[in-house]
Protein backbone atom coordinates (compact mmCIF):
# COMPACT_ATOMS: atom_id res chain seq x y z
CA UNK A 1 0.00 0.00 0.00
CA UNK A 2 1.59 3.21 -0.98
CA UNK A 3 -1.08 5.91 -0.06
CA UNK A 4 -4.15 6.28 1.99
CA UNK A 5 -6.31 8.74 1.79
CA UNK A 6 -8.75 9.40 5.39
CA UNK A 7 -11.84 10.46 5.19
CA UNK A 8 -10.41 14.30 6.38
CA UNK A 9 -8.90 14.78 3.63
CA UNK A 10 -5.37 13.81 4.90
CA UNK A 11 -2.81 11.34 2.88
CA UNK A 12 -0.88 9.11 4.54
CA UNK A 13 2.13 8.19 3.16
CA UNK A 14 3.15 4.19 3.65
CA UNK A 15 5.88 3.75 1.09
CA UNK A 16 8.34 2.96 3.69
CA UNK A 17 6.99 0.36 5.67
CA UNK A 18 6.59 -0.01 8.28
CA UNK A 19 5.48 3.67 8.45
CA UNK A 20 5.08 5.37 11.96
CA UNK A 21 0.96 5.83 10.96
CA UNK A 22 0.62 1.67 10.70
CA UNK A 23 0.00 -0.78 13.75
CA UNK A 24 -1.31 -4.25 14.23
CA UNK A 25 -4.12 -5.44 16.39
CA UNK A 26 -3.16 -9.03 17.66
CA UNK A 27 -5.45 -11.66 18.90
CA UNK A 28 -4.51 -12.24 22.86
CA UNK A 29 -3.94 -15.82 22.53
CA UNK A 30 -2.33 -15.82 18.97
CA UNK A 31 0.31 -13.16 20.40
CA UNK A 32 0.60 -15.80 24.04
CA UNK A 33 1.17 -18.51 21.52
CA UNK A 34 3.60 -16.60 19.98
CA UNK A 35 5.36 -15.71 22.83
CA UNK A 36 5.51 -19.50 23.85
CA UNK A 37 6.90 -20.40 20.29
CA UNK A 38 9.84 -17.77 20.66
CA UNK A 39 10.84 -18.75 23.94
CA UNK A 40 10.84 -22.34 23.29
CA UNK A 41 12.86 -21.58 19.60
CA UNK A 42 9.85 -23.12 17.81
CA UNK A 43 8.83 -19.95 15.65
CA UNK A 44 11.06 -18.00 13.99
CA UNK A 45 10.92 -14.32 12.63
CA UNK A 46 9.08 -15.03 9.63
CA UNK A 47 6.58 -17.34 10.72
CA UNK A 48 5.58 -14.69 13.63
CA UNK A 49 4.97 -12.46 10.93
CA UNK A 50 2.60 -14.68 8.99
CA UNK A 51 1.08 -16.02 11.91
CA UNK A 52 0.03 -12.50 12.67
CA UNK A 53 -1.28 -12.15 9.15
CA UNK A 54 -3.04 -15.63 8.73
CA UNK A 55 -4.72 -15.85 12.19
CA UNK A 56 -6.64 -12.84 13.28
CA UNK A 57 -4.14 -9.93 13.26
CA UNK A 58 -5.71 -6.60 11.31
CA UNK A 59 -3.68 -4.02 10.43
CA UNK A 60 -4.51 -0.68 12.06
CA UNK A 61 -4.19 3.45 10.44
CA UNK A 62 -3.89 6.05 12.35
CA UNK A 63 -4.51 9.40 11.02
CA UNK A 64 -2.34 11.83 12.36
CA UNK A 65 -4.52 15.02 11.34
CA UNK A 66 -7.62 13.43 12.91
CA UNK A 67 -6.61 10.55 14.99
CA UNK A 68 -9.13 8.55 13.53
CA UNK A 69 -8.35 4.92 13.44
CA UNK A 70 -8.83 2.86 10.23
CA UNK A 71 -9.05 -0.71 11.11
CA UNK A 72 -8.37 -3.47 8.37
CA UNK A 73 -11.79 -5.32 8.01
CA UNK A 74 -11.33 -9.77 9.40
CA UNK A 75 -14.01 -10.74 6.96
CA UNK A 76 -11.49 -10.58 3.24
CA UNK A 77 -8.43 -9.49 4.96
CA UNK A 78 -7.97 -7.15 1.85
CA UNK A 79 -5.47 -4.84 2.34
CA UNK A 80 -7.38 -1.83 1.31
CA UNK A 81 -10.39 -2.59 2.93
CA UNK A 82 -10.67 -0.13 6.13
CA UNK A 83 -13.13 0.76 8.34
CA UNK A 84 -13.35 3.90 10.27
CA UNK A 85 -13.46 4.58 14.06
CA UNK A 86 -13.49 7.42 15.97
CA UNK A 87 -12.79 8.44 19.47
CA UNK A 88 -16.54 7.89 21.10
CA UNK A 89 -15.18 10.70 23.91
CA UNK A 90 -14.63 13.21 21.34
CA UNK A 91 -18.00 12.74 19.87
CA UNK A 92 -19.93 12.77 23.31
CA UNK A 93 -17.97 15.88 24.35
CA UNK A 94 -18.44 17.77 21.14
CA UNK A 95 -14.63 17.94 20.60
CA UNK A 96 -14.66 15.62 17.23
CA UNK A 97 -16.41 17.70 13.77
CA UNK A 98 -15.52 15.67 11.30
CA UNK A 99 -13.53 18.02 8.90
CA UNK A 100 -16.12 17.80 5.88
CA UNK A 101 -18.94 19.68 8.23
CA UNK A 102 -16.32 22.16 10.48
CA UNK A 103 -15.99 25.81 9.65
ZN1 LIG B 1 -7.84 11.89 9.14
Amino acid sequence: MAKFSCHCGYVIDLVESPAKEEFQLIPERLLESLWSGIADGTVTESVFFDSIRDQGGRAVIECPNCARLWVQNALDGGSFNYAPFVREADVINGTYFPPDVAE
